[in-house]
């Protein structure tokens, strides 16, 4: 059986209110995550670098240093490591100021756990390599769960057919894959049509992925396709 808290992720929980720390903790734990946590600024540096957190959720409003401080001083060590800013504070000048300086986003309080929950597996999700079921080349992106794929913003609608097509396009991103492979893996073995069908899918895919932005989309010639940025 597969361990669920590697699978979720670790977490790093700091915030200076023993109550609402604890509470944290409990519930991210009980939701299968590995929880850390701290209660100041320093300490959230020195987790930070002890724990190897996926993720850290972080009070602004802290005794010591406040949350953007520790922000700037983990990126600017080189730590990366995605941040999730909890605060009473909703100003928009907080939010671009936590934004500028290497957040992630914002949690509003008083919020809900599950609200903590689903933007924690939002974040993991785009984040985490190897969690994520979310393939991206550039700035298509392609949900292998909710199969919702976005060309930047923009959610691009595809057949069934098509997303199956971009999905084998978008596992071998880099790769040139030839027609017959794509054949063979994106329709049954039983189809007894030919490579003219991947022809004419390549080029439903190109018009919706591709229509007025950089190619990603590539044709080799003699060998195939390929997809990358
Ligand atoms: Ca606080």
């Amino acid at each position: 059986m597969r361990d669920s808290r590697v699978e979720r992720g670790r977490l790093l929980v700091v915030e200076d209110e023993p109550a609402i720390r604890e509470l944290l903790c409990a519930s991210l734990r009980f939701a299968g995550f590995t929880v850390a946590s701290a209660a100041t600024g320093t300490e959230a540096l020195t987790a930070a670098r002890s724990e190897l957190p996926d993720l850290v959720l972080l009070d602004v409003m802290l005794p010591d240093r406040d949350g953007f401080e520790v922000v700037r001083r983990l990126r600017s060590d080189g730590v990366r490591v995605p941040v999730l800013y909890l605060t009473a504070r909703d100003g928009a000048d907080d939010r671009i100021t936590g934004l500028t300086i290497g957040g992630d986003g914002y949690i509003t309080k008083p919020f809900s756990l599950e609200e903590v929950i689903a933007r924690v597996t939002a974040v993991l999700r785009r984040t985490r390599p190897g969690s994520a079921e979310l393939l991206t080349c550039g700035d298509l992106s392609l949900d292998v769960d909710s199969h919702v794929v976005r060309r930047g913003p923009r959610v691009v609608e595809l057949s069934p057919t098509e997303f199956r097509l971009l999905h084998y396009l978008m596992r071998n991103s880099g790769r040139v894959l030839s027609k017959t492979q794509i054949l063979d893996q994106v329709w049954s073995h039983d189809f007894d049509g030919d490579v003219g069908v991947v022809e004419s899918y390549i080029s439903y895919l190109r018009r919706k992925v591709d229509s007025g932005e950089p190619r990603l989309i590539h044709t080799v010639r003699g060998l195939g396709y390929m997809i990358r940025p």
